[in-house]
């Protein structure tokens, strides 16, 4: 693999953008090697500055769920552009979208654009906050919440102690109004709302940032039991969910009973967009309505709209039926492997992780147990091999329908043959 040109630009980048990179796990610190600068992309592949040529299972982290550069997606921008690429009015096509998501997802009486998924989860905390008049919320260890203060915390030592801010700058008196407990685990969760009054639950119901996490009937029953007793308002952040494990996401899928959801990757197919909506009574607190302020100079962009519209537009039930087959295939493929080594594939919808731990983890301190230094050479020897995963153990493998069967087993072959290599050494 020629990465001549991918390094210079690297070396290049490092000097007029911090780390190179315009979002942390874009550098490969969690990997061997470096970035590939990428050109192009089309249909399942990427091709990069010295040509390489790649399975991409990343999708830029989940929208290109129909694959890179489809031709109904990139008309609809096309015909947009010409026509105005933004106007901070109102448009027709917005309240279509509206229409639509409300539609495809079974908690969604109201919906609101934005611009990323942080925002989403950001506008969707104050508004819990808002309308439920409480500071404190909940957050479940190892779920990712986009990168604003009330969100990037981690757990503390104790059980029933105050987070601990996950990165400098989040002054502690934010931090402290956050409270965390573990995935698929009700005590912790309970033991919050019993001791504080608490505005918001917020959890990825099939979490994908601390790689794929199967969650257990039972905990996704009783989140939303619990946020009932306590007036509590369920956030299921869908940013990664929606439209990837159904139309109506994770809370059609799994029939979670959520007050708020939040959308984005799927929904702006490629485009910066985002959305977050829920019960009517709840949306209907956001101004100008209500006192709970939100906006967005861009919100609802008609590039942005349009490319979502389309996407949208491809996903029919049979799309996730292929989607799902894709990622079965894969799957049965590496039974035996995963019977024979110390790795662990878990998978819901077309969502996956291969785990460097025996057992596939079911919460984020068992994701912690994985042999991190084995994945970061695994990651290399799959790009050697021209399949680009997610270049960190903490990510989910998002597959395009555009992968067909030649593409599925060169990837299964591919982690076949990495991970005898590497348990062979
Ligand atoms: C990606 C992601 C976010 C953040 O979205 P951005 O568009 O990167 O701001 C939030 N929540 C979840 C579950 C995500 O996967």
């Amino acid at each position: 693999m020629n990465q001549h040109q991918s390094k210079s630009w690297f070396d290049r980048a490092q000097n007029v953008i911090p780390g190179g990179v315009n979002s942390p796990v874009r550098a490969f610190n969690a990997v061997e090697g470096t970035p590939p600068f990428i050109v192009s992309a089309k249909g399942a592949y990427m091709i990069d500055e010295d040509g390489n040529q790649y399975i991409d299972l990343i999708g830029s982290w989940g929208p290109m769920i129909v694959g890179h550069a489809h031709p109904t997606v990139v008309e609809a921008i096309h015909q947009t552009a010409v026509t105005g690429t933004s106007f901070g009015a109102p448009t027709k096509a917005e309240v279509l979208f509206a229409e639509e998501l409300c539609a495809a997802h079974p908690v969604l009486d109201m919906v609101r654009l934005c611009s990323s998924g942080t925002e989403s989860t950001m506008h969707a905390i104050r508004l819990a906050r808002g309308y439920t008049n409480r500071d404190v919320i909940v957050k479940i260890d190892g779920c990712y919440h986009g990168a604003h203060d009330a969100v990037l915390v981690e757990a503390g030592s104790g059980v029933a102690t105050f987070a601990k801010p996950g990165s400098e700058g989040i002054p502690t008196a934010v931090a402290e109004l956050t409270r965390t407990a573990p995935f698929n685990d009700l005590n912790v969760v309970e033991q919050h709302l019993s001791t504080s009054t608490v505005a918001a639950v917020i959890l990825e119901a099939v979490p994908g940032n601390m790689g794929c996490i199967v969650p257990t009937e039972e905990y996704l029953e009783g989140l939303s039991k619990l946020c009932k007793k306590y007036g509590t308002l369920l956030i299921v952040d869908e940013v990664m969910t929606g439209f990837r494990l159904s139309k109506g996401g994770a809370c059609e899928r799994l029939r979670i009973d959520a007050d708020l959801v939040t959308l984005g990757k799927i929904v702006g197919g490629g485009l910066p967009l985002a959305a977050f909506g829920g019960r009517r009574e709840v949306m209907e607190c956001l101004s100008p309505l209500g006192a709970v302020y939100q906006a967005g100079t861009l919100s609802g962009n008609p590039l942005a709209v349009a490319a979502g519209r389309a996407t949208l537009g491809l996903l029919s039930d049979v799309v996730y039926q292929e989607l799902e087959g894709k990622a079965e295939c894969i799957e049965a493929g590496l039974e035996d492997l995963v019977a024979k080594y110390p790795v662990s594939f878990a998978r819901v919808g077309s969502m996956f992780t291969l785990f460097f731990r025996d057992q596939a983890p079911t919460n984020f301190d068992e994701v912690k147990e994985c042999d991190f230094d084995m994945f970061g050479t695994f990651h290399y020897k799959m790009l050697e091999r021209n399949v680009y995963f997610p270049p960190s153990q903490y990510e989910a493998v998002f597959l395009s329908n555009a992968l067909s069967d030649v593409e599925v087993q060169r990837v299964i072959s591919g982690i076949i043959d990495v991970v005898e290599e590497l348990f062979a050494q």
